[in-house]
Formats: C-alpha cells, structure tokens, sequence
C-alpha cells in the first residue's frame, strides 16, 4: 500500500518536473519568435533601447511564471510535510473524487429477509377520504391550478454518486434544464431526487418508493408527473389533454392490442407516466411493487418476466415488464383507469425521431406533440450515466445534444436567439429581431411572459 502511494507520488514528481521543463522551454522559444519578430519588423533602435526591450520581454515572462511557482513550490511544500493528505492539490483533475466519499463502499443490502414479503410502507386504504379532508381545511392549495388545469408535480432523478463516465453528468444538467424549461411555461413544479430511499428498490424501481412518499406528501398535487433522466421534453408548447383523462388515474404512452392481448414487454413505456393523487394509484404501486427488490427477488421475477411476456430478452426484473404483467393479468381489475395513449408521444422512442428534426422544422410548428413535434425524446437504452450502453455512445450523445438543441431553441428563439444548428452549442441572433419586443411574433404562444394556460379541449 505505502509502496503504491510512494510510487505515485514519484510519478507525479516526475510529471511535474517534465512540466516545468516544458514550460521553460516554451518561454525560451517565445522569448526567442519575439525577438526574431521584432527584428524582421525592424523595431530594433540603439542598442540601450534593445537591451531595455530584452530586459522587459524577460521580465514580463518571469513575472508571468512567478506566481504559478511559487504556488507550486508551496505545493510541493505542503505535500512532502503532510503524508497521505491530498488536502492541498489546486487542480481538480489531480485529486482522485473518491477519496471525498465518506460513504462509498458498495451498496449491498445485508439485512434483508427475503421470506418477509416486501412493501412499499404501511398500508393505507382511507387515502382519498384523508386527502379530500386536507383539502376542505386548506382551501389555499387547491389541487387545480384553473378549471380544467390539474397541479402536478414533475418528478425525476438521478443516482447519489456522480456518473460513471465522466460526461454524463453535463448529459444529466441538460436534460434537468430541459424539464425545467418546460415545466416553468406549463407552471409545473419539479421534484429532482438523487436519493435512494430504499436500498432494495435501487435502478429503475427508486421511483416506485419515491413517487409513494411524494403522493402522500402532497395531497394538493393532483397528479404526479414521472419522468425518466434520459428524457426530454422536444415541444415546449404541447399542453398535456386533461380533460381527456377525467375519470383516469394512470396514462403511460402504450397501445392496449400490445399489453392486454399481445403481452409485449414494450406495449408500454414507464419512462414518463402520469399518476392522479388516489387511493387506486397507492393500490397499483403495492401491485407493481413486489418483483423490485434488488438480488434473488428480481432474479427470480425476470426470468418469470421473460417466459410470460412477448420478445422480452433475458435479465431481471425492471419496472416496465412488471407493469405490463401486472396489468395483462389483472386487467379487469386495473385497465378501467388506465389510459394506453398514442395519440401524441407522452414518451417517444428516440431512434425513430432524432434524425427527423429538421424535417420537422420544415415543415411543422410546436404545439402538436406527435410525430409531426413530439412531446417526449426519451433516449432509451443510452444509459448516459453508466459505463456501458445498449448502443454506441457516440451515437446517443449526438443524438442528445440534437434532440437539446431542438428543445433549446424553442426556448432561445423566445428571446431572439437560437442554435448555429442542432449539432451546435453555439448560438446566433435571429434574423428579423423585433423593434417591439412585447408584440407576439410568429411563434405566438411561446412568449416568454406567457406560460401556456390553454387548456385543450379533447
Ligand atoms: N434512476 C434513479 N436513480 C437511480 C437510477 C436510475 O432515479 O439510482 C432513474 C433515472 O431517472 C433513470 C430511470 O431511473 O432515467 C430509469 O433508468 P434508465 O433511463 O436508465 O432506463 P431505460 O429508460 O434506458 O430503460
Ligand atoms: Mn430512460
């Protein structure tokens, strides 16, 4: 161990005297180009006037050098006097992260009696008379925001530790700025949670203890908005249909020929759902619940999963399957309020939206949130926080940059701006700024001072 460390820090001795000399050498070869400079330019004068300049060219690049090695030689200092300890390194990209986790040893779930069935907490069966009370006493927090315009709260997350690989946590940024651009002109609260309530439930299945406590935490929330990491919003206008969903209390994107009749593991798409704040919704999160805990319980319950669904590849047990099982076996009990929606993309697959943009650009204007403008570009299989994806990470990562662009736009061009292209992070001016910035231009409804009130009719 001490050998390992010694040799580390002869290393970065190594390194660091390699960089000195190049730093050195570098000044010498400026020093040297300058003076050629002048000379080709015949700036030269009396030879005072030379010496003077040459005294000056040196001293300006001593100057420049002074304070980095004295901070250096502090460095130095500071680390052969305090053995172990990192505490003193200026740059970010020689301190080793880890060492700052206090609690980084694995995750591993050691007191869990698997003959004890498990739940999501203690059962309750009175919710929807307890919630209707709260809400008679607090008249302040109504559970609509306007007629016809449910409160929901958009929920998402990500892991406690940083990513994997070391981009996707800018990849995790984006899209949270994503979502808080939509939900901002929707008047939508966000819920972002990077703790694993339930250590069992980890992966895919955290939302399931997480979504339980927010219902129950908000009785003034009306509907809860889940929302996967690797999806973005791509129409900022799209006004989710409330009225359609009246008497319903779970819309997930599906087709109901796929889950009921055909059993196929991707009938449905659990990446972004809407849930109504009941006693039902409590009731189908301790159905789904059961085929989440991490180990032998999921294991087992893939692979049920796989022989009883359509096309399902081999692996445990994640929340989707277990949804479309739960309700190809129950549907008497559960399909009533359930609404499969394919009508616009609640959640769209990105494979086949991303390399249309531009024609949707041609052609098309926000507000339709179908294949002409979805809603949703959910980037699944990507897997941008971890090591390895289902697809070729250069792939995913153009093709969520392009699908953020096309988002951000929706939003720069609001204030006049937008991206160079959808490959770009760079910006441009809009052609044809306004001289009257409160007048509504073409995209109308996207103004800036304007959250999207309208309130769709179907
Ligand atoms: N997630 C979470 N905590 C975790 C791991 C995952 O909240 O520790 C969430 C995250 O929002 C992620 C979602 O669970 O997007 C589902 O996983 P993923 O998107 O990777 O699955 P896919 O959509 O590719 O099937
Ligand atoms: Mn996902």
């Amino acid at each position: 161990m001490l050998e390992r460390w010694f040799g580390q820090r002869r290393s970065r001795r190594i390194h660091r005297i390699i960089r000195n000399s190049k730093l050195t050498l570098l000044c010498l070869v400026l020093t040297i180009v300058v003076l050629r400079g002048n000379l080709g330019a015949g700036k030269f004068g009396t030879p005072e006037q030379d010496l003077k300049e040459i005294r000056d060219t040196f001293t300006l690049y001593r100057k420049r050098s002074e304070p980095r090695r004295v901070l250096e030689q502090v460095t130095t200092v500071v680390e052969t006097t305090s053995l172990g300890n990192s505490n003193n390194i200026n740059s970010y990209g020689d301190l080793d992260i880890t060492k700052l986790f206090v609690d980084d040893e694995s995750d591993e779930i050691d007191d869990v009696n698997v003959n004890v069935p498990y739940s999501l907490g203690p059962k309750i069966s009175d919710w929807d008379e307890k919630r209707e009370e709260w809400l008679r006493n607090n008249p302040g927090f109504s559970n609509f925001v306007q007629p016809g315009k449910p409160r929901v709260l958009l929920v998402t997350g990500s892991a406690p530790k940083p990513c994997e690989n070391p981009v996707g946590d800018h990849y995790l940024l984006k899209a949270i700025k994503n979502k808080i651009d939509y939900c901002r002109l929707h008047g939508i609260e966000v819920f972002y949670n990077m703790a694993l309530l339930d250590a069992e439930m980890a992966g895919f299945w955290a939302k399931l203890p997480l979504i339980r406590k927010l219902l129950l935490s908000h009785p003034e929330v009306e509907f809860l908005w889940w929302m996967d990491s690797d999806a973005m919003f791509t129409d900022m206008a799209f006004e989710i249909p409330w009225k359609r969903y009246e008497d319903r209390n779970l819309i997930m994107h599906g087709w109901n020929e796929m889950v009921y009749d055909e059993k196929n593991w991707i009938g449905l798409n659990t990446g972004s759902f809407l849930l109504r704040n009941c006693q039902w919704s409590l009731d189908i999160l301790d159905a789904w619940a059961p085929m989440g805990p991490k180990g032998k319980v999921r294991d087992e319950a893939g692979k049920v999963l796989t022989r009883e669904l359509k096309d399902r590849p081999v692996f445990e047990a994640d929340d989707q399957s277990a949804m479309v099982y739960l309700l190809a076996s129950e549907k008497e009990k559960w399909a009533e309020k359930v609404y499969l929606e394919n009508h616009y993309y609640l959640h769209g697959y990105w494979g086949i939206l991303v390399d249309r943009y531009e024609e949707m650009i041609e052609k098309h204007k926000p507000g339709y949130g179908d294949h002409r403008w979805p809603l949703v570009t959910h980037f699944v299989g990507c897997k941008p926080c971890a090591k390895f994806g289902d697809y070729p990470v250069e792939r995913c990562l153009k093709q969520m940059d392009r699908a953020f662009n096309f988002a951000d736009n929706q939003i720069l061009q609001m204030y006049g701006f937008e991206h160079k292209t959808l490959a770009s992070r760079k910006v441009k001016r809009r052609k044809n700024e306004t001289s009257n910035p409160l007048e509504k231009d073409e995209l109308g409804l996207l103004h800036p001072a304007f959250k999207v009130v309208k309130v769709s009719s179907a």
